[in-house]
């Protein structure tokens, strides 16, 4: 009865915040998302393009990262990757299993790969990427039922703030050097 009571009372806050019924999968993912978006943010500031992701498991927030290959001099110095190595780093284990990645833009093939290779359960990612995308856009590499690792998607997920902010980052950049 006691333990019941805690849990109850653990989860009041969640149900404040989420307005109606706090097991929303979407209002859930939404949450997510705007701080993968937060992240995408950081990224802008530091001129590189805003690309944001996190990992959550149980509902907890493993890691957050954004895209960063200009400054660190790393072509593979994506959100993604950047979020993978720091949440296998934070629960010591080079596999994810149970755990969700939330990015704003979709994944691409270097980083599908590394999504199948940690074992991570879920994708959910915001805007489209027609140019580099690899989930449903140039490929659809989680639909090979080749590999031996199986990983949902959801997308679209603040498809349209998550498309905002790199279609502004490149118009801005246009206006600061027309060709
Ligand atoms: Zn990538």
């Amino acid at each position: 009865m006691e333990e019941f009571e805690r849990k109850v009372k653990f989860m009041e806050p969640l149900r404040a915040n989420s307005g109606t019924d706090f097991k929303s999968v979407p209002e859930t993912d939404e949450g997510w998302m705007r701080t993968a978006l937060a992240e995408a943010g950081q990224a802008r500031e530091a001129g590189e393009v805003p690309v944001g992701a996190v990992i959550v498991l149980n509902g907890e927030r493993l890691a957050a990262a954004h895209n960063h290959p200009i400054a660190l001099h790393d072509p593979s110095a994506h959100a993604e990757m950047l979020a993978i190595r720091r949440a296998a780093v934070a629960v010591g284990n080079y596999r994810l299993p149970g755990t969700t990645l939330y990015v704003t833009l979709e994944p691409c093939l270097m980083c599908a790969g590394a999504i199948l290779h940690a074992r991570i359960d879920r994708l959910v990612f915001g805007a489209a990427d027609p140019k580099n995308g690899a989930v449903v856009s140039l490929y659809r590499l989680f639909d090979d039922r080749r590999f031996n690792h199986a990983v949902s998607v959801t997308e679209g997920v603040l498809r349209d703030a998550c498309g905002e902010i790199l279609s502004g980052f490149f118009h801005e950049k246009r206006l600061a050097s027309p060709v």
